[in-house]
């Protein structure tokens, strides 16, 4: 089964179109999505809806939590906050339906989709150093993990590996589990502009990070239309 797994949209409707148009010229059985499809930017009713139509699973990320009301938004930043106030302005009440609907963790095969840590999903802890990991580890019940939440892509293995994804059976009896970050769509943060998403082939247990070039100009330029932070747009052209 190959999956195609896409985190942290925020409301970037081209990039994520882009993605989409990729993941169509691949040969995918399952299109997973690990929330945060909203906040930061300008096109979050269409993002959900995309989401809503096209994914075969997905969960909810700490911006969609915050929208709902479920999470409180002194937990964001100014610019989080301000995003989520003008987001809360023009998302239906069928579009916040489906985000409340959205589980903060779910299993499909042997993998976990999960925003934040496994450990506490609700807690949105940033899996940023080893002792994180581990703790993610230890509550981990299957063999693969794909998280979002910090925008930058790396896999770690139980074995405190970096990036250097193989079955999880292992090799010469040496088994390993995978927490495997998949990037941000929307919104990348690792000094690469182009969204990011990963193909993970649970039968031939390979792992790819794809990245797919999009309208940065369009979305920054959509972002300043909203009258959303000015700051939001500038860091796209970046990737930070
Ligand atoms: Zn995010």
């Amino acid at each position: 089964m190959r999956f195609a797994i896409i985190s942290d949209i925020h409301g970037n409707l081209p990039a994520l179109e882009a993605v989409l148009s990729r993941v169509a010229e691949l040969n995918i059985d399952a299109l997973c999505c690990l929330g945060d499809i909203v906040g930061y930017g300008p096109f979050p009713e269409e993002c959900i809806r995309l989401v809503r139509d096209r994914c075969t699973a997905a969960v909810k990320g700490n911006h969609d939590s915050g929208l709902l009301g479920e999470s409180s938004l002194d937990d964001f930043n100014q610019l989080g906050q301000r995003a989520l106030r003008w987001t809360a302005g023009v998302v239906s009440q069928e579009g916040l339906a489906f985000l409340r609907e959205l589980p903060l963790v779910t299993t499909t095969g042997p993998v976990t989709l999960v925003h934040a840590s496994p450990a506490n999903p609700g807690a949105w802890t940033y899996v940023l150093t080893m002792d994180v990991a581990a703790e993610s580890f230890r509550a981990l019940t299957t063999d693969i993990c794909c998280i979002g939440h910090t925008h930058v892509p790396v896999v770690i293995g139980e074995d405190l590996s970096i990036n250097a994804f193989r079955s999880p059976q292992g090799v010469d009896g040496h088994p390993c589990r995978f927490l495997i970050n998949v990037g941000s769509v929307g919104q990348p943060r690792d000094g690469d502009p182009r969204a990011a998403f990963g193909v993970l082939d649970a039968a031939a247990w390979t792992y790819d990070l794809v990245r797919v070039d999009y309208d940065v100009e369009g979305t920054a330029a959509a972002i300043l239309k909203a009258g959303l932070p000015e700051a939001l747009a500038r860091r796209l052209h970046r990737g930070v």
